[in-house]
């Protein structure tokens, strides 16, 4: 039997900051992922590093991102997000520059247009520089605790002692005195199967979609002559619309995510050259009793314009205001020459054929505010691309300190439902990672 003070279960964001929490705590520790090291993963979800591989866009803010503040407070869950910065920064992170999107005159002049601006520091690491800082990151944590890989858990069990046991697909048995779930999205049906065996109640589930507008670059500069990007929220009937990865002079890229194709932003810094756009995600959230109805809404839509071929359906911005029926195709051939070219390969349609109404509703009223804040029209070359989606995980119970109704048992990052975002899940790994530090009882 292989005995530890301290499991923790995903090797994401949220696992990986409390295990360098725990690091040098002089604790027992085991950290297990279902996939594969750093250096040996293909998989951009699973494997070390989690989802922390992607973008590596660390938003320090308790405007979006989750609801962390909830359980440490406003104040403490800023300062635990910089002290995140402060640790990405340790292993190189501070090669990317921060920045702030705050700007007093922007928030003045878009809330008399309707708009909320929800504001943030920013440090936006790229997929290399991600890499690389999780790189280091790891080398540490080897050398502190035992990592084991491809070792999803088969069983977990509250023993009649009040410790864990928990059984891995190679037969090895760990026993355990806490355990820290870490497993983001990627973990949820797993997931769900312990909280049933735990007796674990889930709540309700959120789904975003929304349609990514990729405009002409220069259309947004008089609202970001003091910040690189902003983010906006939006009032429709019966909906709060927001922008959500605004990359200017970035590129739309397809993304891959449980099967499914979906329009996403890229960072101009990703290619040797930007583009001349701006693109950006505008999500609209749907709220459902249970993951599985949310999950089936979500697949329902996008694989309709999937059509089983990775299809991503998109349409100008001109003939969608007017009712038209876009050309279709690839290409749009014989077309005069446009002032907004895509950079993903879509086709071009009519999008009201395709895309539920109330994400079209949401974004021609989003855009018509928007030419009210710019004071100028936006072009109607513009593109937007069907469909962008974000799948939450739904909220499970638990105390101030992440611990669940099963005493010992701990849940953070993202399979809490508490945090959607880099920044909030890894700042939920310190925090509980210091608190099982400083806090467990010897013996216990
Ligand atoms: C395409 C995409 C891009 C994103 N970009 C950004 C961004 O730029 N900025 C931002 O703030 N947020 C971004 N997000 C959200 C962000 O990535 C997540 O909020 C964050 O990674 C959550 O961290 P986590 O530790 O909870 O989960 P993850 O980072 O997903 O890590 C979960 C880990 O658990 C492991 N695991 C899963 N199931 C099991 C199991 N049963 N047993 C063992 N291990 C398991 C996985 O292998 C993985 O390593 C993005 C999300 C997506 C989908």
């Amino acid at each position: 039997m292989n005995r530890y003070e301290i499991t923790i279960i995903g090797a994401g964001v949220s696992g990986i900051f409390a295990a360098h929490e725990l690091a040098a705590s002089g604790k027992s520790v085991i950290m297990l992922d279902k996939g594969k090291k750093l250096n040996e993963r293909s998989d951009s979800y699973i494997g070390f590093g989690g989802l922390g591989m992607s973008e590596g866009k660390y938003n320090y803010t308790n405007d979006f991102g989750g609801e962390l503040e909830r359980k440490t407070g406003y104040d403490a869950a800023l300062q635990l997000m910089d002290d995140v910065d402060a640790i990405l920064c340790r292993y190189g992170g501070s090669e990317a520059g921060m920045y702030h999107t705050y700007d007093p005159e922007l928030s003045a002049k878009a809330q008399e247009a309707g708009f909320g601006v929800l504001t943030t520091r920013t440090r936006h690491l790229g997929t290399r520089l991600s890499k690389a800082v999780l790189q280091k990151m790891y080398d540490y944590l080897e050398t502190c605790m035992t990592m084991k890989f491809e070792a999803e858990p088969e069983r977990i069990e509250k023993t009649d002692n009040g410790r864990f046991e928990i059984e891995l697909p190679d037969g090895t048995v760990i026993d355990t005195n806490r355990i820290i779930i870490a497993t983001g999205r990627s973990g949820n049906e797993w997931f769900s199967r312990q909280c049933d065996e735990l007796g674990i109640g889930r709540g309700e589930a959120r789904v975003d979609l929304g349609l990514r507008v990729e405009m002409r670059g220069n259309q947004l500069n008089s609202i970001l002559k003091n910040a690189f990007e902003t983010k906006l929220s939006f009032a429709g009937k019966g909906y709060t619309a927001t922008t959500y990865c605004m990359n200017p002079r970035g590129r739309v890229v397809l993304k891959l995510q449980e099967g499914l194709a979906m329009p996403d932003g890229q960072n101009y810094r990703e290619k040797e050259e930007g583009s001349s756009n701006l693109n950006f995600t505008l999500f609209v959230p749907n709220r459902f009793p249970t993951l599985e109805e949310a999950d089936a809404y979500f697949r329902d839509i996008v694989s309709r314009i999937n059509r089983n071929r990775n299809r991503i359906a998109a349409q100008r911005l001109g003939s969608l205001r007017q009712g038209m029926k876009e050309e279709t195709g690839s290409e749009e051939s014989g077309s005069r020459m446009r002032s907004v070219l895509p950079t993903l390969e879509a086709e071009f349609t009519d999008l009201r054929e395709e895309v539920p109404e109330r994400y079209l509703e949401a974004t021609l009223a989003f855009l018509e505010a928007l030419e009210k804040l710019l004071g100028e029209s936006i072009d109607e070359d513009t593109i937007v691309y069907a469909i962008d989606g974000k799948l939450y995980s739904p909220a499970i119970e638990t105390s101030q300190e992440f611990e669940t109704k099963v005493s010992g048992l701990f849940v953070i990052g993202d399979c809490s439902g508490t945090t959607h975002s880099l920044s909030q899940a890894a700042a939920s790994g310190v925090y509980v990672g210091r608190l099982l530090a400083g806090h467990l009882l010897a013996g216990n």
